[in-house]
């Protein structure tokens, strides 16, 4: 088998790349409407009641619509997924690896209509989208590889007449609850990483983005995934999410989205429920407010392009995203003003037009949010570009920067989610820190320096779980960069990294007398 290597990604320099993402994007607007259903032991299970997929480029184009399950219908998820894990668990780690590898092929081939589904269902430019098909393809081949190695367990002593032997088994039937940001890469991330595990799981996907999940698991089973293996139940999560969170015959979750509701499902789920045998595992990867730190020296260009990329890039709504930039103060007027003169620069419109920057936010809830947000920036900095909002056709709202805000503020404290960074002034290197360490998350950071003993010291007392020195604090690459945070971040699971696999997995030692 080849090595792993990152999925390079399109070059949208080329004409002829543009013209082909152009054609995947018509031909997803001709299956516009087009109805998914659930998929439940196998069946496809069509209800009633469906989740309207909008585009929030356009919000009264409908992209999809999928089934809706119910309690009913996740208690029928919940046992099928049992019945079928006896069966799945014991499929040769390497098969089951080979299932990874044959969807990853087949993105590989589908690669534009994949990130064009996302475009028009998620709002991201052709850089992005791109990006999160690449990342989808990295997980596939990255933990189908991991987990061949995985197989083989990890060596432990023996002496003379005893062998010991020391392995990982799945764990039984897990939930997996995905972001819509990332709406394939996290989504197909999270759940691959569980099935090829030997799990069986149930995979909610964010109502907010579910056209993309049903395409994926209509790939998964063109790739041979054996039915009841995946329960595919998108639903209101008001009504199922508790409810199976909750069940006692739930083994694991493993969550990607709000702070609120990831502590929420850990809460909920450590209480021990009736007739159920296990501590139930959690895995939540939740918020973040990201700093970049601009040191006395730094290079202001690499600084004010790193800002401006991450705070702008997907509309700033990654949790990595950087929405405070702390600068020297002998540097910050200038990194401010070259930050602001990039920003204008910026595209702000609709992301199936290649050169869109800034794509629309995700729907009218996270819109209203963070308009309030730009009100509440106006009263605690000084508005230097954007500040304005328009939803009119789609959920558009301009790149923000605001400026001399208060370290304590609540734009530099709270979780925006959207195109908006505060920028504040530090007098030294420790301030600069403390600023950057003065949160409740910990997720990513960057320090743009050219003073090798700051670099140093961020290494070791920046509180994050995700460094970048020299240059943004997003874009992190499945197998290079592991991904996840510290704090109220998340557990850190580092998705993409040589150990994610295992928080899916328990161990077991074997030993024998002879
Ligand atoms: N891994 C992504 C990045 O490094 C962010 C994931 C997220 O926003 O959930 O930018």
């Amino acid at each position: 088998m080849i090595p792993y290597k990152h999925d390079q990604e399109t070059d949208f320099s080329k004409e002829e790349n543009r013209k082909a993402y152009r054609e995947a994007i018509e031909q997803v607007r001709k299956e516009f409407g087009k109805e998914y259903p659930l998929l439940i032991d196998g069946e496809e299970v069509h209800t009633e009641r469906k989740l309207s997929s909008r585009n929030p480029a356009n919000k009264e184009e409908v992209v999809g619509k999928v089934s809706m399950a119910d309690k009913e219908l996740a208690e029928r998820a919940i046992q099928s997924a049992w019945k079928h894990f006896d069966t799945w668990r014991k499929w040769p780690a390497k098969s089951r690896a080979e299932i990874l590898f044959k969807a990853a092929a087949i993105f590989r081939r589908r690669r534009h209509e994949f990130s064009a589904a996302m475009t028009v269902e998620a709002g991201k430019n052709y850089v992005e989208a791109d990006a999160d098909t690449a990342e989808a393809i990295d997980f596939l081949e990255y933990y189908g590889r991991q987990m061949i190695e995985l197989d083989k367990g990890k060596p432990v002593l023996s002496r003379p007449d005893e062998h010991n032997e020391y392995f990982y088994q799945p764990m039984g039937v897990g939930f997996i609850i995905p972001p819509w940001n990332f709406p394939f890469a996290i989504m197909c991330g999270t759940t691959v990483a569980a099935l090829v595990t030997g799990n069986t799981v149930l995979l909610k996907p964010s109502e907010k983005a579910p056209v993309i999940s049903a395409k994926f698991v209509e790939v998964l089973r063109e790739a041979g995934l054996p039915d009841g293996v995946l329960q595919f139940i998108p639903g209101d999560p008001k009504e199922i999410g508790d409810y199976i969170v909750d069940h006692p015959k739930i083994r694991f979750i493993n969550f990607t989205g709000s702070r609120a509701t990831g502590i929420r499902i850990f809460e909920r789920a450590a209480k021990v429920q009736k007739g159920q045998k296990w501590l139930k595992r959690v895995v939540a990867e939740m918020g973040g407010k990201d700093t970049i730190i601009v040191d006395k020296d730094a290079d202001v260009e690499l600084a004010a392009q790193s800002i401006v990329s991450s705070a702008f890039g997907f509309s700033g709504q990654k949790c990595s995203a950087c929405s405070r930039a702390v600068i020297h103060q002998d540097l910050y007027d200038q990194v401010l003003q070259r930050s602001v003169e990039l920003t204008k620069e910026l595209k702000v419109g609709d992301p199936a037009e290649y050169g869109t920057f800034v794509g629309p936010v995700i729907d009218d809830i996270q819109f209203n949010r963070i308009k309030e947000y730009l009100e509440i920036g106006k009263q605690e900095g000084k508005l230097m570009t954007g500040g304005e909002a328009d939803d009119s056709k789609g959920y558009f709202i301009q790149p923000t920067i605001v400026a001399d805000v208060d370290p304590e503020a609540r734009i530099m404290q709270e979780e925006i989610f959207g195109p908006f960074v505060a920028f504040t002034k530090a007098k030294d290197f420790e301030e600069l820190l403390e600023i950057a360490n003065n949160t409740e998350y910990g997720l990513t950071g960057a320090i743009i320096s050219r003073n090798r003993e700051h670099l140093d010291r961020a290494r070791r007392d920046f509180h994050v779980g995700n460094l970048y020195l020299n240059r943004g604090c997003t874009g992190s690459i499945v197998g290079y960069q592991p991904f996840g945070g510290f704090n109220m971040s998340g557990t850190d699971a580092k998705a993409g990294g040589p150990d994610y696999l295992l928080n899916f997995m328990e161990a077991k030692t074997v030993s024998e007398w002879f």
